[in-house]
């Protein structure tokens, strides 16, 4: 691996302030002093220190992206662009794949990892980690629709676990719903057995991991385990 990459995937700096404290001459690999950012070392056996301390490697990554409208998600696609794409070269890693997924007209929180235990925790059913999305609708929603929600829709085919639903005391073609379970087009089809249309949805949280507000659309940030651990 690159020691930019290694550097900014262990959350040192971006590419470029990567590059500058290493021509400083604050980065040693195994004890001597490098200048240059793009040499190759072994993250696994080179011991790599900044300004003397260790900088341990992390096997697991944990990325919050704010997924826009428009992308797939999913690890590669012949045609589409998918979550993937959007990394920037520093954050990207063959590894790694969404946890979770989100339909393509649907934004927000989504975490990118490479730990395949934390992505099936987050989406086991018995691990009841809630998820928070604002849905703009076609109609206002209506009080009825909480109890319908609060109660678990069963409608056809359909059957939902109940949830939460909050309407916007300003708009009541804004509304707040968390789920726990994250079945196809959920929260559309909950909204769309009350009679109405979701227009938009956008995520806000899982469980207690918030969409960082200072990311725009397409943006994403290096998340530590202890805030990746969060959704739990
Ligand atoms: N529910 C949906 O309908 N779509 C999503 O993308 C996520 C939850």
């Amino acid at each position: 691996m690159r020691l930019d990459k290694f550097l900014s995937n262990e959350n040192i700096g971006s590419r470029k302030a990567v590059g500058t404290l290493v021509r400083s001459g604050a980065v040693a690999v195994n004890g001597q002093a490098v200048r240059k950012s793009d040499i190759q070392i072994d993250p696994e056996k080179d011991e790599i220190t900044v300004n003397g301390k260790p900088v341990r490697y992390s096997a697991f990554v944990y990325i919050m992206l704010y997924k826009p409208s428009g992308v797939l998600t999913a690890t590669r696609d012949s045609r589409a662009e998918t979550v993937l794409d959007l990394l920037p070269p520093e954050l990207k890693r063959r590894d790694l794949f969404p946890a979770g997924r989100l339909d393509k007209d649907t934004t927000g929180l989504l975490v990118l990892t490479n730990d395949g235990e934390y992505a099936h925790r987050m989406l086991a059913p018995k691990s009841h980690v809630w998820k928070r999305y604002r849905a703009t609708l076609d109609l206002p929603a209506e009080e009825s629709d909480i109890a319908r929600f609060a109660a678990g829709i069963k409608s056809g085919e359909n059957e939902f676990a109940p949830a939460v639903l909050e309407i916007s005391k300003d708009d009541p073609h804004i509304a707040w719903t968390e789920i726990r379970e994250g079945k196809f087009h959920q929260v559309k089809r909950m909204f769309s057995a009350c009679g109405k249309t979701v227009t938009a949805l956008h995520r806000e949280s899982i469980g207690a991991l918030t969409l960082d507000p200072t990311l725009t659309p397409g943006e994403a940030k290096i998340l530590d385990p202890n805030a990746a651990a969060l959704v739990f």
